[in-house]
């Protein structure tokens, strides 16, 4: 069975094409500045072949167009009908309250997805983009939506209610949603295979720190708690986002600095975080050379980045009452391995012990606590597109 991934975003397309007998990625590739000059498509076969192709790609049509006529391509494809692809799996930012599971697009999913436009303005309107271009490509072809907030639906009311007057959840679904689920999903589960224990009796932490970053505290199989809120704004210092904050500062520099919302909410999402507190960048790679080289404000942001994770980790372990094993994945949490250290070491009193040979590895699967550590700590590469075919495979088979 062979199944396609799409990840639509505004101006981006990513996609995979699976193998599921084989489980293996047939091919992948991104298109880039969908609607904006330079537009280009890189694809990657399995074997190794690699082409980009620079076109105008006016809109997410042209682009789906395009993906399809590579993979059918002489030299650079790995299918020779359209007809081989069996389903499409759509990565779906907002799922609201009422996807707990990922489902079969019909009509009635389609408006549903529409309707949480307003809760993921962002995302939501290009994902039902992707998916009605594919509709119409991959006429008759089953489509399904696979949602970054599922996971995360079964954390309890405590967890996900904010305590603002209780009509602003009846009135407008006002609560905790997390994101990332996808990712916490797969990460969760690979650990209980690593550990060979049932992934229904482990207390994990999964830390997903990459660009965007959130951490989810999984109980007996469950989401019980995640850092990331109503939008992916809160919780733990990311690249360019700030995470907590006193909500009150928001009325004060507004009023300090004269600033309407819509500049207070760009502050937030676009300035702060790892690039607000050291001035220099977002990406964690530039502000560690930064701070290496002896820039005290790219030494202050990555504390408080490591910091923020490891009060995050201590209150979910209080939230469930132990933990056995932490995981680290995404960009950050994959590769750079002086975080984990940092993050590992400042969690000693509760017996965690890190091997620290074994924790330079990059964006391997690792175990890198020692033996005789309370906790067990991996490094886990994530695989949310793969988590998306298997979800897929599932539905239609
Ligand atoms: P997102 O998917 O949220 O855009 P990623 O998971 O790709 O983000 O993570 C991006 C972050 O990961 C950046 O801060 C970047 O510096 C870091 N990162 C990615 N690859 C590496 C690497 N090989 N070594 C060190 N840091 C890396």
């Amino acid at each position: 069975m062979k199944i396609l991934v799409i990840n639509s975003g505004s101006s981006s397309i990513k996609y995979q094409l699976f193998d599921m007998d084989k489980e293996i990625v047939m091919a992948k590739g991104g298109i880039q500045r969908i609607g904006i000059d330079n537009s280009f498509l890189k694809h990657e076969t399995y074997e190794g072949k690699e082409t980009r192709i620079d076109r105008d790609i006016p809109d997410h049509a042209a682009g789906i167009k395009l993906l399809i006529d590579v993979l059918l391509d002489e030299e650079y494809g790995v299918i020779s009908d359209i007809d081989e692809i069996d389903a499409v799996g759509h990565r779906v930012l907002h799922g609201g309250e009422k996807f707990t599971e990922s489902v079969i697009i019909n009509d009635e999913v389609e408006k549903t997805i529409e309707e949480y436009c307003d809760l993921g303005p962002l995302h939501n309107p290009h994902n039902l983009t992707g998916i009605r271009v594919c509709k119409k490509l991959l006429p008759g072809k089953p489509q399904v939506a696979v949602f970054d907030t599922s996971f995360h639906t079964t954390m309890p009311p405590k967890a996900y209610l904010y305590a603002l007057p209780y009509e602003y959840y009846e009135k407008y679904k006002v609560k905790r949603y997390g994101f990332h689920g996808t990712s916490h999903r797969y990460v969760s589960r690979r650990c209980a295979q690593l550990m060979n224990r049932p992934y229904e009796e482990l207390k994990i932490i999964s830390c997903h720190l990459g660009n965007g970053a959130s951490i989810a505290a999984v109980a007996n199989g469950k989401c019980v708690d995640t850092s990331m809120g109503l939008t992916p704004l809160e919780g733990l210092v990311m690249g360019t986002r700030c995470g907590d904050i006193d909500p009150a500062i928001i009325k004060f520099i507004m009023e300090k600095e004269g600033i309407s919302i819509e500049e207070m909410d760009k502050i937030m999402n676009k300035k702060s975080g790892l690039l607000g507190i050291s001035g220099i960048s977002n990406d964690s790679r530039d502000v560690s050379e930064a701070a290496k080289n002896g820039n005290k404000r790219a030494q202050l942001a990555l504390e408080l980045f490591d910091y923020r994770v490891v009060k995050y980790i201590g209150a979910y372990v209080a939230a469930m009452g132990g933990v056995d094993a932490i995981v680290f994945t995404a960009g950050i949490g994959e590769n750079q391995w002086e975080t984990r250290e940092n993050i590992i070491e400042q969690l000693g009193f509760l017996g965690i012990k890190l091997d620290k040979e074994a924790n330079k590895v990059r964006g391997e699967e690792k175990e890198i606590s020692t033996p005789d550590s309370t906790v067990k700590v991996f490094v886990i590469p994530t695989n949310e597109e793969l988590m998306i075919a298997r979800d897929t495979m599932a539905l239609i088979s």
